[in-house]
């Protein structure tokens, strides 16, 4: 039985039915809202619980391990044996698309479907976006044990409960994870549900939308990618003095906002140059708090993000470096005071070049020539990468929009991606 585009349509809009939008507002809704599903809640509950029957339906079996994250096999394949590994995120942003995430998952669903014996293991991450717990990767973080679980008691939703809460009726384990922690040699002693055992896998494939434009301004369906950029988040805080906007003079205002406002155009200018050495390079000021945040007030305090993304550990080094140098610099020359803290670092990962040219070959055998791309935004595949030969499948993004309703992917280019995968898995079976 092939690869059946109808079966993943159907995945894809089964799965958008579940989002916090749709409690009985009709279709139209979520068209517009977008949609919505925070990890551990209830539509993704449902969008999990409807992947885990319809692979049962096709013959597999479902567990879960310590960090959330779902693992689906056949039962023809069994649990023992080393297979490819195939999955990506049923989580959204707030309002945001059907595509992102979802194809990864419907992918290996598909394969196990139309091929129950290929060699795969189909994997649902918890938490991919970082909009729930304000952490991304949360789930392939903790498996892959990048990430110290004891995070889990202090990130919250906006109920206000804990990872460790929000996560224990789906599976999550804080204690399994912490007694694995820290643990090098094999972290959870062998226990595959707890930690990521490499000695498992043949490979991870990840397929997922480009959000970009570069394939669908060249009209080409999907690529291969052989790099996932490094990123670094910055918390910058600038503290100088409120006062009245009207009786104080402008000579000698400590203006925090103005500071800031030195230093967003300064990244800006920081990252074009730093792209023009190393394309892909970014550098974004995305978040600004301004307080007291009054039309007749001096801004006393700003809090600002910085989120840094670059193919190299080295130029991220060095623009770090720079980004320093200009906020303190800024900051002397205002009077103003400064606090600057890294939030997040994740270093670049190349991705496997044998996983890259066997996704490269199989199109070939296909007649379809495989462009080959890095990617800008970080995916899961990005925390398996250091353990298990890695790399991705993007397809074309309509327009290149993600994170919004009006995300898009074609049906059939996303049918092509299991195609290949599915190729790739078989070939060694
Ligand atoms: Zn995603």
């Amino acid at each position: 039985m092939p690869i059946d585009p109808n079966r993943i349509a159907t995945d894809i809009e089964e799965i958008a039915r579940f989002s916090e939008h749709a409690d009985g507002d009709g279709p139209e809704s979520s068209a517009v809202l977008g949609y919505s599903r925070p990890t551990f809640s209830t539509p993704w509950r449902a969008a999990r619980d409807y992947v885990i029957a319809e692979a049962e339906g096709a013959g597999a079996e479902a567990r879960t391990d310590a960090a959330g994250n779902v693992h689906i096999r056949h039962r023809s394949v069994g649990w023992e044996r080393r297979v490819w590994l195939s999955g990506s995120h049923i989580d959204s942003v707030p309002s945001g698309g059907k595509y992102d995430g979802v194809m990864g998952v419907v992918v290996p669903l598909e394969i196990i479907r139309a091929f129950p014996e290929a060699p795969l293991e189909l994997v649902v991450f918890a938490e991919e976006e970082g909009t729930t717990f304000n952490l991304g990767m949360l789930g392939s973080r903790l498996w892959a044990g990048h990430q110290d679980p004891e995070v889990l008691g202090r990130l919250r939703n906006r109920h206000g409960q804990t990872a460790a809460e929000a996560g224990l009726p789906h599976g999550l384990d804080p204690d399994r994870l912490r007694a694995a922690y820290g643990d090098a040699a094999g972290g959870g002693g062998g226990d595959w549900t707890v930690r990521l055992d490499p000695d498992r896998y043949v490979g991870m494939i990840e397929v997922h939308a480009e959000q970009g434009l570069s394939l669908w301004d060249s009209g080409k369906a999907i690529a291969a990618v052989d790099r996932i950029n490094g990123r670094r988040q910055f918390e910058i805080t600038l503290t100088g003095q409120a006062n009245h906007a009207g009786s104080t003079g402008m000579p000698g205002r400590r203006d925090a906002l103005a500071g800031a406002a030195e230093i967003v155009a300064a990244c800006e200018s920081l990252g074009r140059e730093l792209d023009r050495e190393l394309r892909h390079t970014v550098m974004t000021v995305g978040r600004l708090q301004v307080a007291p945040g009054a039309v007749n007030v001096i801004p006393g305090r700003v809090e600002m993000s910085v989120d840094f993304r670059a193919q190299e550990e080295e130029l991220l080094d060095r623009g770090e470096t720079r980004l320093r140098e200009i906020v303190t610099g800024v900051a002397r020359r205002r009077g103003l005071s400064v606090g600057i803290e890294r939030s997040e670092r994740v270093a670049p990962s190349p991705l496997a070049p044998e996983v890259v040219s066997a996704l490269v070959d199989a199109a070939a055998a296909r007649g379809r020539t495989l462009p080959v791309i890095p990617s800008g935004a970080l995916h899961d595949a990005a925390m398996i990468a250091g353990a298990v030969p890695t790399a991705m499948v993007f397809v074309a993004s309509r327009d290149g929009i993600s994170h919004n309703p009006d995300e898009f992917s074609r049906v059939e280019d996303i049918a092509a991606a299991a195609e290949l995968v599915a190729d790739v898995v078989r070939s060694g079976s």
